[in-house]
């Protein structure tokens, strides 16, 4: 492999180790995989999804850690500052292989004009959640948690599916892409707008979309059309979001559910009216601050005709990407007036330590992934979840190193964990697996616009318990841990972590399983039982979780 400039990277698929053991095996294979042409959306750039999240800080960083990975000891751990390797120090077999920290900036200078500065001088790179932290897989990674959200507003507003009803939503980009398959899945029609041809085709072929057009009324037409005759279809129309949802409104469109993700979180990563696509990344560039100003005032608009779905009656969300604060700084007074998905649908899930947890095959064996959703479907007599899996099975395209999402709770994870391990150990799965989890989290974030919105006891803010649960997972037994700032909405907006294990198939990577998959969802539980959740001191009590201060 060359050492300057852009190439392509794919992770080594098989059982040959290229790494001296499977623990740093394991984070070089993830690392390549996030790289992946077909997972990353910019890969030439580094640049894996959600506007700039990047894998690496430069590529001669990236060569780097390969080669420190290559060579790495299992009583030995490398060090990544913001996506470039600094040391390698001796440790120990239940250390973590690699500790990352992401984006870090002291309070008062976590701004995005601060970032971009130091980001500049090459001292730091955005991270995003799972970008910076290897454990990106593709969009199927995000797919059921939206599933999940469509569901749950299915089941609030809708008797249990969507069939019937229309979504309107933008951003059809690295995450996003997921939302047309996921109201599909539910049953619904889905109308996502999104600015650039290029990622509506791709999301076509990977059979996340079923059809686009560049036509408006074309586009209403059918959305119209699949509504009346209740058919699950998703149309793609190229527009953009501060134009369209406006004229959508004007023209008194029948939209059930509205939310959106563009990449609001960045406002350079937005694209404003009046500019076109081929002319975007160069016009932020070279002109940052007007550029800013502008996608500002056209999230101002976006969000205006949002409200105005709100107030015409359509069930109005957030969808973890801070739009709602963008346009209040644009100028839009009301943009607060719609609830964040959390603390909408999410929260009694988190309660439980329940959220996005996800496993790849490092062998790329498609077989090793059919292999453990039997397994998890055998652990788990849950017919919610079967549906899950089944679906999956049947429409998810891998990206990349196959993988599988579902989401399960405290008192779960490491019965499906240690089943892997056993299923590596006696040779049912072809090559090791990685286990890990999002950073839309219940423990490991704090993020007042997101996974902390509206929380019981006001302690939105509190960023103790993501370091809490990076310290959890590291002294448990993680084979790499992550901090990161700014992740999902933005610099200066949160603070997450994360935590990766490989099922290798020994015994000691089953006793380390064990507690960091009993642990790191624990911490969910207890943040919610600190914040006064009722749902959340039952399941505490239910699985005997010490929380000191709480007397049952
Ligand atoms: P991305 O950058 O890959 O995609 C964003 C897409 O928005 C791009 O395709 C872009 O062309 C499009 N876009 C930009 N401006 C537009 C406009 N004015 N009108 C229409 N389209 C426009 O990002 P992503 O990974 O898809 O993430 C999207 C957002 O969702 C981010 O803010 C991210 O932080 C957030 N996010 C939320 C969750 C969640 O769980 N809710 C998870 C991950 C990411």
């Amino acid at each position: 492999m060359t050492t300057s400039g852009a190439r392509t990277v794919r992770a080594p698929r098989g059982t040959t180790l290229t790494a001296r053991s499977w623990q740093a095996e394991a984070p070089l294979r993830m690392l390549m995989n996030n790289l992946d042409p077909d997972v990353a959306e910019r890969p030439d750039e580094l640049i894996v999804y959600g506007g700039t999240g990047k894998a690496a800080r430069d590529w001669a960083s990236y060569d780097a850690i390969i080669r420190e990975l290559s060579t790495l000891g299992d009583d030995e751990t490398l060090l990544v500052q913001s996506g470039k390797p600094v040391g390698v120090l001796r440790t120990h077999e239940w250390a973590p292989r690699v500790l990352i920290a992401n984006s870090n900036l002291v309070g008062d200078w976590a701004t995005w004009p601060e970032f971009r500065r130091l980001e500049q001088l090459g001292l730091t790179m955005y991270g995003q959640m799972t970008a910076g932290s290897w454990i990106y897989i593709g969009t199927q990674g995000i797919v059921q948690g939206t599933y999940e959200t469509f569901a749950a507003v299915a089941a609030q507003r809708f008797g249990g599916d969507l069939a019937g009803t229309l979504t309107v939503t933008g951003g059809c980009g690295g995450m996003g892409g997921a939302q047309p398959l996921a109201v599909t899945l539910n049953g619904g029609v889905c109308l996502i707008v999104e600015v650039d041809e290029a990622r509506l085709a791709r999301r076509m072929r990977q059979r996340y979309l079923d059809t686009y057009t560049d036509d408006l009324d074309d586009a209403i037409r059918q959305a119209e059309d699949a509504k009346r005759d209740r058919r699950a279809v998703s149309i793609g129309l190229v527009g953009n979001c501060a134009t369209v949802l406006p004229e959508l409104l004007r023209r008194d469109v029948a939209v059930d559910i509205v939310t959106d993700q563009t990449s609001a979180h960045d406002p350079l990563a937005y694209l404003p009216e009046g500019i076109p696509v081929e002319e975007w990344h160069e016009h932020a560039a070279a002109q940052p601050t007007e550029f800013v100003a502008r996608a500002r005032a056209s999230m101002a608009r976006h969000v205006e005709a949002m409200v105005g779905f709100l107030d015409a009656g359509t069930e109005v969300f957030d969808y973890g990407n801070s739009i709602r604060d963008e346009a209040r700084q644009g100028g839009f007074e009301r943009a607060f007036a719609f609830p964040g998905f959390v603390p909408a649908y999410i929260r009694p899930l988190f309660c439980a330590g329940k959220g996005p947890f996800r496993w790849v095959a490092l062998s790329g064996d498609p077989r090793d992934i059919a292999a453990t959703d039997e397994a998890v479907l055998e652990l788990f007599d849950d017919d919610h979840l079967r549906r899950w899996i089944r679906a999956a099975q049947d429409r998810i395209a891998f990206q990349g190193l196959p993988a599988r999402i579902c989401w399960l709770g405290h008192g779960e994870r490491h019965l499906a964990g240690m089943r892997f391990n056993e299923m590596v150990a006696d040779g049912r799965i072809s090559a090791p697996v990685v286990i890990g989890r999002d950073h839309l989290d219940g423990g490991s974030v704090a993020s007042p616009y997101r996974e902390t919105e509206g929380m019981a006891d006001g302690s939105d803010a509190i960023a103790d318990w993501p370091l809490l649960n990076a310290l959890v997972n590291t002294a448990s037994g993680a084979s790499w841990v992550s901090i990161h700032h700014g992740g999902g909405v933005g610099i200066g907006r949160s603070i997450h972590a994360g935590q990766v294990s490989v099922a290798d198939g020994s015994e000691l990577a089953a006793a380390k399983l064990e507690r960091v998959l009993t642990n790191d969802p624990a911490t969910a539980v207890l943040r919610h039982v600190d914040a006064g959740y009722k749902g959340a001191a039952e399941a505490a009590s239910e699985r005997g979780l010490a929380a000191p201060m709480i007397v049952n």
